[in-house]
Order: structure tokens, then C-alpha cells, then sequence
């Protein structure tokens, strides 16, 4: 299967390729060729189906040139080891549990499987690959994890110094070995600036092979979409339509959804949940798109200005409004919204959501006051402990702190403090 750049349908590279180069020389993002609907027997028996045997159906069309079967098992196998239960809340609302893993995100998933790819990419060759990540918070501590002792790969990530959590700063400064953790005196924005900047800086570019980490990698993006597989796997069983709510930032997690309905899962409608961040909410209302520079919210993962993804989910519609209103929602709320919606949770179940689920929440249930009688999802993204104060602060209560974070916080932190482009520059030319 190739993949084409969204910028110019003749631009065309295989998996491989496209992995190792994130985005399309003219910037478009990469998108696959053809989705080729499963068998509906696949569908008719999942619940008989293993997530490794699940995630392999789903995803092998798109990757099978370049991940030899054998190869791709391996891969999901080692990746697939924890749970994504559905929790029900309500008697038409779950929440799809998406932070067993690792980091306690559900970006682990992700950054494990381009991991995964990379290091079988570089496998016993002389070369190298860098992958050059800034982040707020959860995907360089997923990223640090998934690659941590992947041969062939460095990793340098570029963090705003005193602003991301303690937990999320222990994430991604103890790991050691091939992850080097880069404390930026600055904000975020300065941080992804640095990144741009040395991704077209020709002094780095013939030292390295660099590469990015984020949504936008093809390898990051598509296996999102065993997440959705997995729920249709556990809520078949209810016999009712299924609608999906997805807390949104730069909106790949939805569209991978959104590919998985293209595979043919039965799901009538998607929900894309955002925060005060609303670009995508209000094009659905005026079929206009205007980017805008993002605003701090609680629930901070989704505090994106220009969801880099949105092109894609327009493109799975044949870029048609029309088409796309029919199956695609999208509502925006405050964080008063998102803190009352925590507590209206905890209160009427005892469930303790992050902010990110409880927007997810919020979502769903606007949507189905209109259009009662479907199953609702939303997706809980990540670990409400991973947003403690908020927790603490709303609910009046303190989270147990799950084992995979007491490990770490024990940690040592190692980081190299760092404040201008020069200084990062210097040390991707040294080492
Ligand atoms: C990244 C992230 C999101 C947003 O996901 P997108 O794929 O960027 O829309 C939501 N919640 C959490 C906790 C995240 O880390």
C-alpha cells in the first residue's frame, strides 16, 4: 500500500517511507491510498477474537509491504499487553478505558507501535534515526517509553522547563539509555519552534537522520484504531447503535476512528469533544475554518489552535460537508463545564474522570439528548492521576497513585537545561 501526500495525490511512498519521514516533503500529511472494507464475518465474530488477532486484520493492509506478517504479530504481541476495558456508567454510556498502559495515556499505543517499526527499520544497519520530540506533557513521556532501548534510534526530547506535571516530568527525564531529555527555559511554543527549526537546519540534517514523533507519523496515527475495535468488541453485545465521543486536540485519535468505520465497524456517529480550543466546533457551524492560537485549559493535552489531523477526517468524508455532518459532531466546553461534569460523574457513579474524559463525557451527552437511544463511548484518555490537582480540587478526594507512576517518581530526574536554538543545535551536531 502507498501513501500519498495530501498536498499532491502524485507524491506517493510506501509505508516505510513514510514512517521514516513523518511528513511529505511539500508538508502534506501523509494518507493511504485505499481502505479496503474487512469482511463482514470479521465483524460478525469479534467478540471470538483476541486484540492481537483484532489489531493484526485491521491494520496489515497498510503495512504488509514493509512488515512481513510474522514481523507485524511480533510487533503486536509485545505491544498489546495490557487491558482497554469498557466501563459502564450509565445504561447508555461507557467509558472506554485507554490509560493501561505504560505512561497511563492512550498514546502509548501508538508511540509503541512506531517504535516498534522504526527499530525493525534500522535493525542491524549502520544507521541511525533521531526522533526529535517538544512536548506539553504525555506524548514525550509515551514516546520515551515506547522507543527506551530501541536499537538504531535516539531520542531527544525538548520540554518547557516548570511547566509540564511532576509525574510527567519523572516520565520523561529517568529513563537514560538512548532517551535524552532537554529542559527548555521557555514556554512550549518555544520548545516546538527549536524542533521546526532543526528539522530544515542542513548543519543537523547531515549528521542526522531526523524524525518527529507526533499524529501527524502515519505509525503514531493509524493502530488508534484497534482502540475502537476493541469497544465495538465489548459493547456488540448491547445490540444498539454505536456512537463514539472522543476528547480531541489535534484530532488523530477520532480520524482513526473514523478509519476503522471505513473498515466497515458499524458506529453511526462520532463526537469530537473539544475544550475552550473550539477551531473544529465552530467550522461544523459555519463551514468555515479559522486556526487560532491555542488557550490554556485543564484539560491540556487538547489545547491545539490548528488540529493538524482535521484534513485528514475531511478527507475520509471526500472532503463533502454534507457527508461529513451526517456522521461527524463536534461541541466545545469551558473548563467550568468540564469540573461540573467530573463531579455530576463521580456523584451519580462513584467514577473518578480526568478532564480530558469528562469533556469526552460532556460531548456524548449533548449528543444524545438530541438523538436518544444509542450506545454511547466516550474515550478516557488518560489517568485522572495524571491531572491530580484538578482531581483533588474538584472531586475532594485523593486518587490512589497507580503503580506504574509510584516507580517512577522514585526516580532520579536527568535532564540538560538548555535556552537557545544554538544550544540545541550545538548538541545534535556533537553527539
Ligand atoms: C493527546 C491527548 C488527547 C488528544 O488526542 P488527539 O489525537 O490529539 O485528538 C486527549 N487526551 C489526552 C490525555 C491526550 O494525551
Amino acid at each position: 500500500m502507498n501513501f500519498y501526500s495530501l498536498n499532491n495525490p502524485e507524491h506517493r511512498v510506501g509505508f516505510k517511507e513514510a514512517v521514516i519521514r513523518g511528513i511529505a516533503p511539500d508538508k502534506g500529511l501523509y494518507f493511504p491510498e485505499r481502505i479496503t472494507p474487512l469482511p463482514t464475518a470479521f465483524f460478525d465474530e469479534i467478540e471470538s477474537l483476541s486484540y492481537q488477532e483484532i489489531a493484526f486484520t485491521a491494520i496489515q493492509q497498510f503495512v504488509e509491504e514493509d512488515l512481513p506478517a510474522e514481523k507485524l504479530r511480533e510487533i503486536l504481541d509485545q505491544m498489546l499487553d495490557f487491558n482497554f476495558p469498557l466501563v459502564e456508567l450509565e445504561e447508555n454510556i461507557a467509558a472506554l478505558e485507554l490509560f493501561h498502559g505504560p505512561t497511563m495515556a492512550f498514546k502509548d499505543v501508538g508511540a509503541r507501535f512506531m517504535a516498534h517499526c522504526l527499530g525493525h527499520f534500522f535493525e542491524g544497519g549502520k544507521e541511525e534515526v533521531t526522533v526529535l520530540v517538544a512536548t506539553s506533557g504525555d506524548t514525550g513521556g509515551a514516546v520515551a517509553n515506547g522507543f527506551l532501548g530501541v536499537h538504531g534510534v535516539q531520542v531527544v526530547l525538548l520540554y518547557p522547563s516548570g511547566k509540564v506535571s511532576d509525574i510527567q516530568e519523572k516520565q520523561l527525564t529517568t529513563l537514560g539509555q538512548n532517551i535524552t531529555a532537554l529542559e527548555v527555559r521557555g514556554t512550549f511554543d518555544d520548545c516546538q519552534t527549536m524542533v521546526k527549526t532543526a528539522f530544515l537546519d542542513q548543519d543537523i540534517l547531515e549528521k542526522r537522520k531526523l524524525t518527529s514523533a507526533n499524529s501527524i507519523n502515519v505509525a503514531r496515527w493509524l493502530p488508534q484504531l484497534f482502540y475502537f475495535l476493541f469497544a465495538f468488541k465489548q459493547a456488540k453485545t448491547k445490540g444498539r447503535e454505536i456512537v463514539f465521543s472522543v476528547p480531541s486536540g489535534n484530532f488523530g485519535n477520532i480520524c482513526a476512528g473514523i478509519v476503522a468505520q471505513k473498515l466497515g465497524m458499524p458506529v453511526s456517529h462520532f463526537i469530537a469533544a473539544t475544550n475552550s480550543n473550539d477551531v473544529v466546533p465552530r467550522f461544523m457551524q459555519t463551514g468555515k475554518y479559522s486556526p487560532k492560537i491555542s488557550v490554556a485549559t485543564i484539560s491540556n493535552a487538547m489545547d491545539v489552535g490548528d488540529p493538524s489531523n482535521f484534513i485528514r477526517i475531511q478527507n475520509l468524508y471526500k472532503n463533502d460537508f454534507t457527508l461529513l455532518s451526517r456522521y461527524f459532531s463536534s461541541y466545545s466546553f469551558s473548563d467550568v463545564e468540564t469540573k461540573s461534569a467530573m463531579k455530576k460523574v463521580y456523584d451519580t457513579s462513584g467514577y473518578v474522570a480526568d478532564p480530558h474524559g469528562a469533556v469526552g463525557y460532556l460531548g456524548l451527552t449533548t449528543y444524545q439528548q438530541q438523538h436518544p437511544g444509542s450506545y454511547g463511548i466516550f474515550l478516557e484518555t488518560a489517568h485522572p492521576v495524571k491531572f491530580l490537582p484538578v482531581v483533588e480540587e474538584t472531586l475532594g478526594i485523593v486518587p490512589e497513585i497507580p503503580i506504574q507512576i509510584q516507580k517512577v517518581m522514585g526516580k532520579e530526574k536527568k535532564s540538560i537545561p538548555i535556552s537557545t536554538y544554538e544550544d540545541l543545535k550545538s548538541l545534535l551536531i556533537k553527539n
